[in-house]
């Protein structure tokens, strides 16, 4: 693949051929257009590293280009330098202030091409960096390091999204809070390292076991949340009582617990009620009250919020 992807965009034919030239000797990837219009659809189609744009041209014009330029949504970065006549400086100072990078004095030199580039170049390797990192930086902040599961920040904008979608298509969804059992004891027992250990094996248990759609997150220290897309509450029982059960077949030793002697979650599953007035928030604030319930009654269960025991409308 060429090192820079340039887009030439002049309504003089001359100009164009002395660009593209110029363009190609340096072995980078030319695109030409004939005019705005025509540049904008390109432009769209694949966003250049560098546009080299004329200032007066039909249609869509070089100070529009380089506002159209700047906005481009996928936060990737063209250099854009705009070519315009001896003795039309005021020109030079409107297109950098519309967002142009730098400019080229008609009639166009090979030479000063070949210079902008190796500044153009410059400019969007530092950019293409900046947006890998960018892009780690963003996953890391949405990913728990121990268990290498999404974390809280995740889950809410999945949740939303999630939440939204079930709105619009009319689709149920239910979210699933599990806690480890008496996970305190368990530290206590065995060392906080060996605590540690568990999580992780619990994360990649709980990886592993949601199905296409659901997924899970680390929530809080021995919490994780699940969240199930598009299924009913009686398909959700279903899949989390199977986790339950792969939890404790996983027979992680836990002397201490007062569920058994062995690793145990509670689950608390709260279904999307189809109403305006039931958001993420009061769906998972339902998941914790069934969570506790859960504890109360013995640890190493799920309970839900089945519909006998949700509070009468009013
Ligand atoms: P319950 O069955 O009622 O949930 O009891 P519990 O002991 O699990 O609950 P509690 O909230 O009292 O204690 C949670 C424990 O989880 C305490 C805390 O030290 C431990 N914990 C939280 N995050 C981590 C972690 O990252 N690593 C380890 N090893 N322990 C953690
Ligand atoms: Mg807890
Ligand atoms: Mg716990």
């Amino acid at each position: 693949m060429s090192e820079l992807r340039v887009l030439v965009a002049d309504d003089d034919a001359s100009c164009r051929l002395v660009l593209r030239a110029a363009v190609e000797r340096l072995g980078y990837e030319c695109t030409v257009a004939t005019d705005g219009n025509d540049a904008w659809r390109l432009f769209q189609e694949a966003p250049p590293d560098v546009l080299i744009t004329d200032w007066m041209m039909p249609g869509v014009d070089g100070p529009e280009l380089c506002r159209r330029a700047r906005q481009r949504p996928d936060d990737g970065y063209t250099y854009v330098i705009l070519a315009t006549a001896l003795g039309e400086h005021e020109h030079v100072l409107e297109g950098m202030e519309a967002g142009a990078d730098d400019y080229l004095t008609k009639p166009i030199s090979p030479f000063d091409v070949r210079a902008r580039l190796v500044a153009a170049k410059r400019v969007t390797e530092l950019h293409k960096e900046l947006e890998r990192l960018n892009a780690a930086l963003a996953t890391q902040a949405r990913t728990d390091p121990l268990t290498g599961l999404g974390n809280r920040l995740l889950l809410h904008e999945d949740l939303a999204a999630l939440h939204d979608r079930a709105v619009r298509y009319d689709q149920g969804y239910c979210v699933a809070l599990c806690d480890l059992d008496d996970f305190k004891r368990f530290n206590d027992t065995y060392g906080h390292p060996a605590g540690d250990a568990a999580l992780i094996e619990l994360g990649q248990l709980l990886a592993r076991e949601t199905r296409r759609g659901d997924r899970a997150y680390r929530y809080g220290g021995e919490e994780f949340l699940v969240t199930l897309a598009a299924q009913t509450l009686p398909d959700a029982v279903v899949a989390m009582e199977r986790l339950r059960s792969s939890v404790e077949q996983l027979a992680i030793p836990h002397e201490a617990s007062r569920a058994g002697d062995v690793m145990t979650i509670s689950i608390g599953i709260a279904a999307w009620h189809y109403d305006d007035l039931d958001t993420p928030t009061t769906v998972l604030d339902r998941a914790d009250a069934l969570l506790y319930r859960s504890k109360a009654a013995g640890r190493n269960r799920v309970t839900s919020d089945q519909p006998e025991h949700q509070p009468d409308p009013c």
